[in-house]
């Protein structure tokens, strides 16, 4: 049965996005079978993974609304090695349709059940906001990992989504956990990486995961050739320390 992680953070541009493709293709290459579930309208996910989000036919929109199913709607990045369900900006309008409908907070986590036989691991990349979609996302996984930029802002906004997933954990999903805290974009030469890395450590303890992901300008180039980082160029710093966090991901899972 598939465990199912939420990369969240309702600040926009933090590195959700690139964790969970990279993560993606980090477990593929330990052989897990995984699905990535973009829940962004934006649809970088899924460019990301390769897949052209202009010609779908079917998306996360599509399976939120019940019109179809996970295997249906799922297909491959070939780059990555893993499957996705795609989407692109049709499911921004998923946001007010589903206020009229029923359980509608539980209709990925009912969706996302029935494919859970055929993978290892779901990862659900999320928007930035604190929005009927990330509930969803919320509402479906096991728990949640939160990239982080070690600067200045960091800390603030956390204690929103922190509260939010208490609340979802109090009410509507009693399995959900702060798996941990992912630093990200990490520059060792300034002193304030250095700074909040060691407030993060101080408050979270061991809720902050080992590995740090550096900035490395080939993750960033990464997604315009519509692969994942890990696979664009697999010896580059940024890769390596996905693969480290694809490592470290599986051995924390054991323990869950
Ligand atoms: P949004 O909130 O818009 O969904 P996001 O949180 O998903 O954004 P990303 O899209 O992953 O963030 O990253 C934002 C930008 O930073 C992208 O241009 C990405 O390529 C770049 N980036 C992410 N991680 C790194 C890194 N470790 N090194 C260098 N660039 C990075
Ligand atoms: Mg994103």
């Amino acid at each position: 049965m598939a465990k199912i992680f939420c990369v969240a953070n309702q600040k926009g541009g933090v590195g959700k996005t690139t964790t969970t493709v990279n993560l993606a293709a980090g477990l593929a290459k330990l052989n897990q079978r995984v699905l990535l579930v973009d829940l962004d309208p934006q649809g970088n996910a899924t460019m990301g993974a390769g897949i052209n989000k202009a010609t779908l036919k079917a998306s996360t929109y599509e399976v939120l609304l019940g019109t179809a199913d996970v295997a249906s709607a799922v297909l491959r990045s070939e780059a990555g090695r893993f499957d996705v369900l795609p989407a692109n900006r049709e499911l921004a309008g998923a946001e007010v349709e589903m206020v009229q409908l029923e359980n509608r907070e539980r209709r990925l986590r009912d969706a996302l059940a029935l494919a859970a036989k055929d993978y290892d691991f779901m990862l659900i990349d999320c928007p930035p906001a604190l929005s009927m979609l990330t509930l969803n996302g919320l509402c479906a996984a096991h728990g949640v990992i939160i990239p982080m930029q070690c600067e200045y802002y960091a800390l603030e906004g956390l204690s929103d989504l922190v509260n939010t997933i208490k609340k979802v954990h109090a009410n509507l999903n009693p399995d959900l956990k702060i798996i941990g805290l992912l630093r990200v974009m990490f520059d060792p030469r300034m002193t304030l990486s250095q700074q909040v890395s060691a407030q993060l450590e101080q408050h979270f303890g061991d809720k902050v995961f080992k590995t740090i992901i550096p900035r490395n300008v080939r993750l960033a180039e990464a997604p315009s050739y519509g692969m994942p980082g890990v696979t664009f160029d697999p010896t580059s710093k940024g890769a390596q320390a996905y693969i480290a966090f694809g490592a470290e991901m599986v051995k924390r899972i054991k323990k869950m």
